[in-house]
């Protein structure tokens, strides 16, 4: 008999490395306090918390799973994918990361030019709350109108300035997440769906292409979820036996989300963990 998972799993959690709120080791600590025995870190476009993490969760007995969320676009239509146990160093997948940081740079400092017309921050106000070479996105333009008073807080940002619809926007590189999910096979790694029923949820045709070029399965566990969206998503991922998982999407204070909130079923964290050949989790 194999030893059980350590368990309950939350697969799906961001650190300062990405738009988390704290470190990655204050991100395991955290996790250990709310009862959880594995997590996966899960950094936008990034592996940079890998380390960190690892060294943590070896000092407090806590499980890990490697893992990244990357960001796609297909139509114009954002689409994030979570990618678990991918080898880091394969080349074609770090430079698409690579490309999408990179991207994400130039696009935050012309949204802050934007934004600098009417409202008075600068990017050295967003720098100033970027941690490291974290990867740059809207929360910390969010947090840098919040530190200037100019909005409460990062979901008072997002419905006002930072609103894509808004004057202020400006969109970054993404690959078809078609491409992404044949790197993150290609890479060893197993590619799920992130909150596949929120908003924009992709046609049926585009996640049968997705599914065959080895797409594992759907995060239907997810507070921005739709039940509706959720249902059907469940009936096709039964129909193609893939892997379903239930996370929180933890942001440390830059999101109400709870760690735990959702968590992923053993056997479906056994099928990841057997899935997955490019990076070897702790267990
Ligand atoms: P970006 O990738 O730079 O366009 O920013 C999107 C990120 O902002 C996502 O990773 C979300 O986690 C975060 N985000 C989106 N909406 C909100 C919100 N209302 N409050 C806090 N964070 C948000
Ligand atoms: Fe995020
Ligand atoms: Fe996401
Ligand atoms: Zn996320």
């Amino acid at each position: 008999m194999p030893a059980p998972l350590p368990s309950p799993a939350d697969l799906h959690v961001h650190s300062t490395c990405s738009d988390g709120t704290e470190a990655p080791r204050e991100v395991v600590r955290q996790a250990r306090a709310a009862g959880l025995g594995l997590i996966a870190l899960t950094d936008h476009d990034t592996v940079g918390g890998w380390e960190e993490a690892a060294t943590a969760a070896r000092a407090t007995g806590m499980g890990l799973v490697p893992g990244a969320e990357f960001s796609a676009k297909q139509r114009g239509r954002g689409v994030h994918v979570l990618g678990y146990l991918f080898d880091p160093t394969d080349a074609s997948l770090a430079s698409l990361m690579r490309r999408v940081r990179d991207d994400r740079l130039g696009r935050a400092e012309r949204l802050v030019a934007n934004l600098s017309r009417d409202f008075p921050v600068t990017w050295g106000d967003v720098l100033a709350q970027r941690s490291g070479d974290a990867t740059i996105g809207r929360p910390h333009i969010a947090d840098a109108l919040v530190a200037a008073g100019l909005v409460a807080d990062r979901d008072e940002a997002f419905r006002g300035p930072l609103h894509p619809a808004g004057a202020y926007y400006v969109g970054h590189f993404a690959p078809d997440p078609i491409d992404l999910v044949r790197a993150i096979v290609a890479a060893g790694g197993v590619a799920i769906i992130a909150h596949p029923a929120g908003r924009g949820m992709l046609p049926d045709s585009a996640i049968r292409a997705l599914i065959d070029v080895g797409l594992a399965g759907f995060e239907l566990g997810h507070r921005e979820n739709t039940a509706a969206g959720t249902a059907h998503l469940r009936e096709i991922a039964e129909a193609h036996g893939l892997i379903v998982t239930g996370s929180s999407d933890y942001h440390g204070a830059g999101k109400p989300n709870a760690l735990g909130e959702n968590t992923t079923d053993p056997a479906m964290v056994a099928r990841i963990l057997s899935a997955g050949t490019g990076s070897e989790p702790m267990l």
